[in-house]
């Protein structure tokens, strides 16, 4: 077992998955743990709690993968039938385990009860020749064991309970077992923001076409293009045996491609613009406060995600009524008829007057058309204006959003973050 990266495949247990009760978030989490760790999951599986099916599934994809991670259906109630149906595809019968069965009994003694219930025999069966891995977030142990090959684990579908094996029992196992099959990956994320994907792409690869440096350097990364409402992430991933390598690698690409997209980016660990744009305004000693018509709160329970946002964010008056705009931010009922509320100007005396009302230093206005009603032919749905006052210096902007509700709202809010950040 040399030479090859190590595969794997994921295998989700449970109707619930299939009917879209439960969100398959083990198979995510799963996911990233193992390319975090530099195994390529090359698989992944949903199977209801059927017998004849799990058999299929765990067959198929034992065939094709290093580590098969089963997860769901370990616990102790009639539905849970993994471990019957593994155990028995592999024709290694279930043993109790003493010491599986001694500490579960205690567990029960602890907690109270003077009769250990029947149900619960089923957690302490093992299949034979399996590795007991521990659980320390529950009853149901995680079980593994070598089948042609392959290493097949099954671990119980709640979460903190996967995530707690995962990372103490079988992180070392996976290990030991894979040895120098595991090749660590390394990323690095660039957010961005503002700018779209295919633009984003387009700029990358007309510097690719033209510059051999930018080629040379790209050849040892890949970059992937993550999307979402508020902007789009590049994640530049080294492949590389050793760290230091796949650092330099990173290192050389990130600044590469920085000096194409530095327009758009931001810096961020949580990946969220809020967070630069805390840290340049406590930087430069300024209190920020909002006024928020469209996106009805949404920049002010962004800032006040953050701990610590209170250095620096004072507060904010959401005027989604006009005669808010007006009594609580001053805003002139004149210009209010003559530019309509969803407008430059007005957008600017919300930010003033959320700054002089609340006694910041810089203020923060968003008005706009979030849809899908009230939108006219000169003021379309996804229209939002946007205004930043500081120091007696006052800048507007308006953009046409596309998208539903959620999206404009989504979109104003970071778009208005950006704003403020490039202000700063
Ligand atoms: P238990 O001992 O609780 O019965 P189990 O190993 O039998 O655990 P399941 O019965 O399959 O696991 O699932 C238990 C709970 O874990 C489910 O109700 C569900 O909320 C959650 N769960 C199961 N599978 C997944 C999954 N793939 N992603 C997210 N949550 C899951
Ligand atoms: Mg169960």
């Amino acid at each position: 077992m040399t030479g090859e990266l190590a595969r794997a495949a994921i295998v989700s247990v449970g109707n619930e998955l299939l009917f879209g009760e439960t969100i398959n978030t083990n198979a995510a989490w799963l996911g990233r743990a193992l390319a975090e760790k530099g195994i390529v999951v090359s698989h992944g599986y949903t199977v209801g709690d059927n017998r004849t099916n799990i058999q299929e599934v765990v067959r198929t994809a034992t065939r094709s993968t290093d580590v098969v991670l089963i997860s769901g259906g370990l616990g102790p109630t009639e539905d849970d039938i993994t471990r019957n149906a593994v155990a028995d595809l592999f024709e290694r019968p279930l043993r109790s385990n003493e010491r599986l069965l001694a500490d579960l009994k205690a567990r029960f003694r602890a907690h109270g009860y003077r009769e250990f219930p029947e149900t619960n025999l089923s957690q302490v069966e093992v299949p034979e020749g399996a590795i007991v891995l521990n659980n320390p977030n529950g009853t149901a142990p995680g079980l593994a064991f070598e089948e042609d090959s392959t290493l097949v684990v099954m671990l119980p579908g709640v979460p903190r309970e996967l995530h707690g094996i995962f990372l103490g029992d079988l992180n070392t196992l996976l290990e030991e077992w894979l040895g120098d099959r595991i090749a660590p990956v390394r990323h690095r994320m660039l957010h961005t923001t503002g700018v779209p994907e295919s633009r984003l792409a387009e700029i990358i690869e007309d510097a690719i076409n033209s510059d051999p440096a930018f080629v040379s350097t790209m050849k040892e990364v890949s970059i992937a293009y993550l999307p979402d409402l508020r902007g789009v992430d590049l994640r530049i991933t080294a492949r590389s045996a050793s760290t230091e390598e796949a650092k330099a690698s990173l290192d050389r690409a990130e600044e590469e491609l920085d000096a194409r997209i530095a327009r758009w980016r931001y810096h961020a660990t949580s990946g969220d613009i809020v967070e630069p744009v805390l840290e340049a305004l406590k930087g430069l000693g300024l209190m920020l406060a909002v006024a928020e018509s469209c996106t009805g709160g949404l920049i002010a329970k962004r800032l006040t995600d953050f701990p610590g946002a209170s250095a620096s964010f004072i507060g904010g008056v959401i005027a989604y009524d006009d005669s808010v705009k007006i009594s609580a931010l001053d805003v002139s009922q004149q210009d209010l008829s003559r530019f309509g509320a969803v407008s430059e100007v007005v957008a600017v005396q919300m930010a003033l007057g959320a700054s002089k009302r609340l006694g910041s230093d810089v203020g923060l206005a968003v008005t706009g058309v979030a849809g899908p009603g009230g939108g006219t032919k000169e003021k379309p749905v996804g229209r939002v204006c946007f205004a930043v006052v500081l120091n007696g210096k006052e800048k507007a902007r308006s953009v046409d959003f596309l998208g539903d509700r959620d999206a404009v709202r989504e979109r104003a809010a970071q778009v208005a973050l950006a704003m403020l950040l490039r202000t700063l």
